[in-house]
């Protein structure tokens, strides 16, 4: 397989959610990704939206690299599927290289992990530790209330504005994948299946 045109770290949850909107978009992420030459990067787990946009890269021909701690191969049902599945010994091992890997971050809907890896990444651009685009993706409005909550921080100055502006909030897949890849300096390839 030649070389992908860029990488894109995903966050999800390792369960699927009650909207089936979730699922959707995490296939649409995977298609997206596979479909203009693209590698996925993510926590290497087959269960909930992580298994189904992992899966999806595949489908659509992408390259996709799961990065998991030892201890979580069973818990999270380790995806053997994956082109490269890295087994770490640490989670600090594993976010590590999933950053690493990365050109771009990209959040979907999930639970307290989800939440932990896109405040990690938001907090480690701030500081200046590296300088990739992060995105938000809210499906169906499900990040609505934290985007509230941090509105309000802003309001109570406990953060700026510009804090805000680092991170790029979007429910469409079409509309936030592209921009994330763009500003990252990075080109999708362009096949006329993916169009
Ligand atoms: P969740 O959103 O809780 O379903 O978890 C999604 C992914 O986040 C799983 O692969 C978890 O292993 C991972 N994760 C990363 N950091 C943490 C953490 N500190 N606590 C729990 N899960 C985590």
């Amino acid at each position: 397989m030649k070389k992908p045109h860029f990488s894109l770290c995903v966050y999800c949850g390792s369960r699927p959610g009650a909207d089936p909107a979730f699922a959707a978009a995490a296939q649409a992420v995977g298609q997206w990704i596979g479909g203009h030459g693209g590698q996925l990067v993510y926590g290497g787990g087959r269960n909930g939206l992580m298994g189904v946009v992992a899966q999806a890269t595949l489908d659509a021909g992408g390259r996709v690299l799961g990065i998991i701690p030892r201890a979580l191969v069973e818990r999270e049902w380790a995806n053997h599927n994956c082109t490269e599945l890295l087994v770490v010994d640490t989670m600090h091992e594993r976010k590590r290289l999933m950053a690493e890997h990365a050109d771009a971050f990209v959040t979907l809907p999930g639970g307290i992990g989800t939440f932990e890896e896109f405040f990690e990444v938001w907090t480690w651009r701030q500081l200046g530790y590296h300088d990739k685009p992060v995105g938000l993706l809210n499906v169906n409005g499900y990040y609505d209330g934290l985007m509230a909550f941090l509105q309000a921080s802003v309001a109570q100055q406990f953060m700026g504005d510009a804090q805000l502006d680092l991170i790029r909030v979007e429910a469409e897949v079409q509309r936030l994948l592209p921009d994330l890849v763009q500003a990252a300096g990075l080109a999708p390839e362009t096949r006329l299946d993916a169009l």
